[in-house]
């Protein structure tokens, strides 16, 4: 082959320039070599073995475990011009066949299987007789035990390099977890291949973390500016996606409920909605995910605490596969905290209890980390940075910290006097000197801290216990429903040794203004364009049965509407846009970009205009603008709130006033042709006069357009 894989990075893929450390990875495949390649979700790992795939004899087998994903794939390679096809147990016998024929005569360049057919003895068989470019293993740590989606079908891939080998290998995976790496080198028998890690950073999430005080509240305040955005919201429970679900239905979002308790088809049917942006929302058990490719997932909301720093990431990072902007937000509360701890507490295997808890501990102190989110993260998967991120809500908006040494006195010993038996929730009434039935009962309210702490909120009670806790002078018994007790630490305080400095509590809403920001399709400079570019390419997506982002990618459709292309040669410079893409969509979208910037001309205009027409009276103007925006009268009617007729005449004015407005746009054509024929006879009389004689049907307001349009044209 002669052309260079830059060459076909551009003609096929669209792409200008290679992604660290794709080129390097795709010579030592074409060269032959096995690969090992370590990238984060949303790096670009397809791309390491479709251009090899191309620049190789014979047919690359690319393994996957999931159907969905590999029909995504495969249409994905369709679409760029690309000989692919998948073969599983979705398809029929006849595509089946198909297929087959496809592969025997060397016809297809690139296939993708499912483990389990790929190791039956007949079609290693029939492989064995074919010309083969390489194999491919997506999500390799299936294949390990200590994975996190350990798949027993993936085991058998361990005897590919065996049987065939001379044909390179390349294994895949986003996991981070060096253990995981090793076992999958020694299973897959590719000690010798070069080994590629991507860093881990993902630079286009944001994240953030709320203390989660009125979860739904803030949940909703969150979604406000994302009206238009995908996202998946996961919640601990089958019962909580079903309430949060129901919330965020009546709230009016397209939002559908995900579990493994809702039956086969009707996941399937979420799932697919939700790849087609026909649903924007997913509220979702973990069980969400994995068969998820959508690389224009916009947020990801942890409703409630992960139970792994390894799963927050794994989660979050099915955000922003495009490399837009996106945001991680994460809900914090203590009680998610304990409800985490009993359930792993719950098992009896004492090993599994004690990691598990690691787990949870590690990820409780990330949510509670007064430092830079993403360093955090980094350091985590042993990837240590010197410099903050800029890029979460500890970066965006520091906390502060202030002197509590009064407060932490205040709660240390109302602990001690309730006998150091009770949770956060009783302290903070006490302290505050609730009057709640239990109280009395208990005779809490004859104790000498009992309302000392009435000058804070409870929220700021919460935020003080929570890094009393946090900071070692309170402990949590989780065996008995978190009571706090006294650590030694807390001695010092109690006897005024020793200050406590503690973060003041972050203003959520400050935190929720700062970290909103304007959505893709939002009013930035190219919204507009961007969301009618979007409407064409769901069209298009619709009408040729695959999700929208197989059309292109919402990073392509943003460069689009930012460099508004008018030649096919300007189109071709648009990331994204191949040669294939050009030629099937490119007049299309071509043509969406040049009416826009007409509309886009004439409104500038319009501005112009009322700029040197103060005299215009505001309610006219008003009327203008939403003509120029394409409305219908009835339309016009309801968002200004003023009668047809109102309207009508505000347009007649207009059109008087010399601007371009075609009055004719709101008369049905026959209608109009009457009226013109008596207006040809009579001349611009007075409406009622025009009406005689007409059929009733035709309305004062159609005379109206019809008399406007009449008089303008005559000038
Ligand atoms: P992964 O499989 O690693 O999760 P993908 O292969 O799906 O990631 O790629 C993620 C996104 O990045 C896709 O939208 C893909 O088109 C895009 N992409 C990959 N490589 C490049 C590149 N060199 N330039 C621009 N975009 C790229
Ligand atoms: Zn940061």
């Amino acid at each position: 082959m002669s052309t260079s894989i830059h060459d076909t990075l551009k003609t096929v893929f669209g792409f200008g320039s290679f992604r660290a450390p794709q080129q390097e990875v795709i010579e030592q495949i074409v060269a032959g070599e096995d690969v090992f390649l370590v990238m984060p979700t949303g790096g670009g790992k397809s791309l390491c073995y479709q251009i090899p795939a191309l620049h190789r004899e014979g047919v690359a087998v690319v393994v996957s475990p999931l159907i969905s994903l590999m029909k995504d794939q495969v249409d994905a390679l369709l679409a760029n011009g690309v000989a692919a096809a998948c073969f599983n147990s979705s398809l029929s016998p006849r595509e089946a066949g198909q297929v087959s024929r496809q592969l025997e005569k060397g016809e297809l360049d690139l296939l993708y299987v499912a483990p389990e057919r790929l190791m039956q003895p007949e079609f290693l068989e029939r492989l064995a007789g074919l010309k083969l470019a390489l194999f491919a293993i997506d999500e390799a740590h299936c294949i390990s035990q200590w994975g996190h989606d350990f798949r027993p079908d993936y085991v058998k891939i361990g005897r590919l390099r065996g049987l065939f080998p001379t044909v390179p290998l390349v294994a895949m995976t986003a996991t981070a977890d060096p253990e995981t790496r090793r076992d999958i080198i020694r299973q897959l028998g590719i000690e010798q291949a070069r080994v590629y890690v991507a860093g881990f950073d993902r630079p286009n999430i944001t994240y953030t973390v709320i203390p989660k005080q009125k979860p739904l509240a803030q949940l909703l305040a969150f979604l406000k500016t994302r009206r238009d955005e995908a996202g998946i919201v996961y919640a601990l429970s089958r019962k909580r996606v079903e309430q949060v679900t129901e919330r965020l239905r009546s709230a009016g979002y397209e939002a559908a409920a995900y579990h493994a308790g809702l039956p086969d088809e009707e996941r399937s049917r979420v799932q697919d909605a939700f790849r087609r942006d026909d649903l924007r929302i997913v509220v979702a058990t973990v069980a969400f995910g994995m068969g998820i490719d959508k690389p224009n997932v916009r947020f990801v909301v942890h409703y409630d605490l992960p139970k792994s720093v390894e799963s927050y990431y794994q989660e979050t990072g099915r955000a922003g596969r495009d490399g837009l902007p996106s945001e991680a937000l994460m809900l914090f509360g203590m009680g998610d905290v304990m409800t985490a701890r009993s359930l792993i507490e719950n098992s009896d295997n004492a090993e599994r209890v004690r990691i598990e808890l690691q787990k949870l501990n590690a990820m409780v102190s990330y949510a509670e980390a007064l430092t830079c989110r993403r360093r955090a993260l980094l350091a985590y998967f042993g990837d240590q940075r010197e410099h903050d991120c800029d890029n979460c809500d500890i970066c965006n908006d520091p906390p502060q910290r202030f002197d509590a040494t009064e407060a932490a006195k205040k709660a240390l010993s109302c602990v001690y006097r309730v006998g150091e038996r009770f949770g956060a929730r009783h302290v903070i009434d006490v302290l505050r000197g609730a009057k709640g039935q239990r109280i009395l009962e208990l005779r809490h309210d004859k104790l000498s801290t009992y309302g000392i702490g009435a000058d804070l909120s409870v929220v700021e009670w919460d935020n003080i216990m929570r890094q009393l806790i946090h900071l070692g002078y309170l402990v949590q018994d989780f065996t008995r429903f978190g009571a706090l007790g006294l650590s030694p630490a807390a001695r010092p305080v109690l006897r005024g040794e020793t200050q406590v400095i503690l973060g003041h509590p972050r203003d959520i809403i400050r935190v929720e203004e700062k970290t909103s920001r304007r959505g893709l399709s939002g009013e930035g400079p190219h919204g507009a364009l961007f969301g009618l570019l979007r409407a064409l390419r769901k069209q298009l997506a619709d009408a040729s049965g695959v999700p929208p982002f197989v059309v292109f990618s919402d990073a392509t459709l943003v460069e689009m509407a930012r460099a508004r292309p008018r030649t096919e040669q300007e189109f071709l410079m648009v990331s994204g846009v191949g040669n294939q893409k050009l030629k099937r969509y490119g007049t299309q979208f071509l043509n969406v970009i040049a009416d826009h910037g007409r509309l886009a001309g004439e409104q500038a205009q319009v501005g112009d205009y009322l700029e040197s027409h103060p005299d215009l009276s505001d309610t006219l103007r008003g009327t203008l603008l939403l003509y120029r925006e394409g409305l219908t009268l009835s339309q016009m009617v309801s968002r200004r709130g003023l009668k047809e007729s109102t309207i009508a005449a505000h347009l007649e004015e207009l059109a008087a006033f010399g601007l371009e407005i075609d009055l004719r746009r709101f008369v049905d054509q026959d209608k109009l042709t009457l009226i013109e024929a008596r207006l040809a006879v009579l001349g611009p009389v007075s409406l009622s006069a025009l009406k005689e004689g007409l059929p009733d049907d035709i309305t004062y307001t159609d005379l109206r357009f019809a008399r406007g349009a009449w008089n303008h044209k005559a000038d």
